[in-house]
């Protein structure tokens, strides 16, 4: 169930994709990561601290690694988390798993750009993390995209 404090973070997740800098191959993304208290934990978008970061990537990065605060927090992505990527080892959904974040709220499913068939949301239901989507917000996510896709 998605709440209007929901609203409100991913549209703040919206707005960072928007500092992204521009690239051709790889999508404009903002990230939010929200703490049960609803005070923000941390912040990214993508290529925010190295031409290869992932906005969730950039904003996990952020905390200290097994953050107590993580297992009880929600992170708002501009974009389905990916589940397949070539320029890392890990894709952003393992590291929301390894994480221990319970819930990721998104407001655009990855179109078959870079990959087809995106299976971010996949691989993050069957390991129990609770993904919800919320459509109202996905045309904002969309147009941060609009030179790759239009
Ligand atoms: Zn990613």
């Amino acid at each position: 169930m998605t709440t209007s404090e929901d609203l409100r973070w991913l549209g703040r997740a919206v707005e960072l994709s928007r500092l992204c800098p521009p690239s051709r191959t790889a999508f404009s993304v903002g990230a939010v990561i929200v703490g049960a208290d609803g005070e923000v934990l941390s912040e990214g978008y993508s290529r925010e601290l190295d031409s290869h970061n992932h906005a969730e990537e950039a904003a996990l990065s952020k905390l200290p690694a097994g953050d107590p605060r993580l297992r009880t927090a929600t992170i708002y992505s501009s974009l389905e988390p990916c589940g397949q990527r070539a320029s890392r080892p890990r894709t952003c959904a393992q590291l929301i798993i390894a994480a221990g974040v319970p819930r990721v709220v998104v407001a655009w499913r990855e179109p078959d750009l870079f990959v087809t068939a995106c299976q971010g949301t996949a691989l993050l239901t069957s390991a129990g993390v609770a993904v919800e989507e919320l459509p109202e917000l996905a045309e904002a996510a969309r147009a941060a995209n609009a030179h790759l896709i239009d």
